[in-house]
């Protein structure tokens, strides 16, 4: 059966940087998913913080909000069969270190901190998240 899902995605400061947009947007497009929405956007501080909330107790919360927030970012709605695990799956793990081979952090991500994508965890999360960044 069929499970058509939407999830949020992000190309982080340290990729678009690097000028990886076009190279992983393909990485997406290769793997079936559906760029269905997207935009460039440099978040404030306070925004950053919201969006992680969920980590505000982490020790890493205030590195991470300043690091998201430092430079352009691009934020998309991803479509496809189980959109969410699916691209976790293509993320791979936080660490780049420990990500599979194929993997889009293990090819582009510089550290645990710069590991060039967000992708949302769960069907609960990538609805908050798309309202987060797409809701008029
Ligand atoms: N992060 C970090 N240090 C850590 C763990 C996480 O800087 O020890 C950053 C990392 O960039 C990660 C983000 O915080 O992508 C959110 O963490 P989460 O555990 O939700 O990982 P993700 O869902 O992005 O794989
Ligand atoms: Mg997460």
């Amino acid at each position: 059966m069929s499970n058509l899902q939407q999830t949020l995605s992000i190309i982080k400061p340290d990729a678009v940087e690097r000028n990886l947009v076009e190279e992983i947007k393909n990485e997406f497009k290769k793997d079936g998913f559906e760029i269905k929405n997207e935009k460039k956007i440099k978040l404030a501080k306070s925004d950053a913080e919201q969006f992680y909330k969920v980590h505000e107790t982490k020790p890493f919360y205030k590195d991470l909000c300043e690091y998201l927030s430092s430079g352009p970012i691009i934020v998309m709605i991803l479509e496809k069969d189980n959109a969410i695990a699916a691209n976790r799956e293509l993320m791979g793990a936080t660490d780049p270190k420990n990500a599979k081979e194929g993997t889009i952090r293990k090819k582009y991500g510089i550290s645990i901190d710069k590991n060039s994508v967000h992708g949302s965890d769960s069907i609960e999360n990538a609805k908050i998240e798309i309202d987060f960044f797409f809701k008029s």
